[in-house]
């Protein structure tokens, strides 16, 4: 792990590492003791499946059925190449989110078998039998265990890493050693500012000019540099970071959370809204796909991962370090709070999948015409969720209902 603190910078490490290609990904397997009884070399079969487009993803089975999956961070950005660099640092912290979350919530991630810090590869479990939730709401698929494991997920990791878990001086030791600058720089742009101060790397359908446009008021640039400056300011626990429900897979029975290269100590809201946004998006794809019962059914996943989330955090509670004045009354509003922050952090989150950079397929695969109904109110929803500010998931999910019904 990088723990030094020099300057207040973290000490700027090589960037001229040795790659994986799949020809060698055997021999670098039989020279890590940590991973060589894990599979049968002689027999394995090496696929390059990384979509992203940073990493370098690894998925590698042998005959007897048996896999595991490296994942090695380029020192640049996969879709332009090396003239745009961008931290390999960054595996350093989905590495750290693997460990410690693994303590505390390993049911809900991929097995962590190890870390190389010299060539920024991480070892995880073969998660091939699972998909993607994004792509498997997208298809009409329901998983109905997945928004409730979600939330617990959450509150495990929140309880154990916050001051509700972890004794105070620890606690800052630990939030220094988490501090991610650059992957936290992309979300507080591409989040939490561009969607409503507008940037030349914004992008939306010429029929959403107009939504787009409607987004740069100054309340709601007010609203968003509210949640900005709590994203930036308030460290209270070891977040996922980038909770969207692309980075999450799912089986019958079996929910896992997966990279999590954007962790750092931040506002616990924040990992619940990014699977709400997503519920958002899913409604409206659905409302212009005549899909009802699915878009009733994703209607209720908001209180579902909420509702999960409370239970297993009031389930941790009695177990609260300091509990002279982290008592009762403090919870109930701390949950209260919590519970309004998803809601507007959910907004930001939507307002990018529409006007923002990097959108979602989700609706970027729809027809011209249902593509910007579905935008349309998202963006509707997104302005609701930070001008009336809702308390409540049900909230939430009936002003997200009564929008894509409009349209
Ligand atoms: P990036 O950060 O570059 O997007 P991801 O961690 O999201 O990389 O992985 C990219 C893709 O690789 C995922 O969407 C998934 O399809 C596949 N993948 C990643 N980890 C695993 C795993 N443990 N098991 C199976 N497939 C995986
Ligand atoms: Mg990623």
């Amino acid at each position: 792990m990088s723990g030094g603190v020099s300057g207040g910078r973290q000490p700027h490490r090589s960037t001229t590492y040795e790659l994986l290609e799949p020809e060698k990904v055997a021999a670098y397997i039989d020279a890590r003791p940590e991973l060589a009884d894990r599979v049968d070399t002689s027999s394995l079969d090496v696929t390059e499946v990384g979509d992203g487009n940073l990493n370098l993803v690894f998925v590698c089975q042998d005959g007897g059925g048996r896999g595991i999956v490296l994942k090695q961070a380029l020192p640049y950005v996969r879709l332009v190449g090396p003239s745009w660099p961008f931290t390999p640092e960054r595996a350093v912290a989905e590495a750290r989110a693997y460990a410690v979350h693994g303590r505390f919530a390993a049911e809900y991630l991929p097995a962590f078998y190890g870390f190389d810090a010299e060539r920024y590869i991480l070892a995880m479990e073969d998660l091939t039998d699972h998909r993607v939730w994004r792509g498997a709401l997208t298809d009409g698929e329901r998983h109905d265990s997945a928004a409730g494991d979600v939330g617990r997920y959450v509150a495990r990791v929140a309880f154990h890493t916050s001051l509700f878990g972890v004794e105070a001086k620890e606690l800052k030791w630990l939030t220094a050693a988490a501090i991610n600058p650059d992957l936290c720089e992309i979300t507080e742009d591409l989040v939490l500012t561009e969607p409503f101060s507008g940037a030349d790397r914004n992008w939306f359908q010429d029929e959403l000019a107009d939504a787009a446009a409607s987004l740069q008021t100054p309340e709601l640039k007010a609203a968003a540099g509210e949640l900005k400056y709590a994203f930036m300011t308030r460290a209270e626990a070891l977040l996922h970071g980038d909770l969207h429900t692309g980075s999450v897979m799912v089986k019958d029975g079996s929910t896992r959370a997966f990279d999590s290269e954007f962790a750092f100590y931040g506002p616990i809201a924040f990992d619940l809204a990014l699977p709400w946004s997503n519920f958002i998006v899913t409604m409206a794809r659905d409302a212009v796909l005549g899909r009802e019962e699915h878009g009733a059914w994703a209607a209720t996943l908001f209180e579902q991962l909420w509702d999960a989330f409370e239970a297993e955090f009031r389930a941790l509670w009695p177990g609260v370090v300091d509990p002279r004045v982290f008592n009762e009354p403090f919870l109930e509003r701390w949950l209260a709070q919590t519970q309004r922050d998803a809601a507007a952090f959910a907004a930001t989150e939507a307002a990018r999948r529409i006007v923002g950079l990097a959108h979602v397929p989700d609706l970027e695969t729809l027809d011209v015409e249902p593509r910007a109904v579905a935008g349309r109110a998202v963006i509707e929803t997104v302005k609701r969720l930070l001008l009336d500010r809702p308390e409540t998931a049900g909230e939430v999910s009936a002003i997200a209902r009564e929008e894509v019904a409009r349209g």
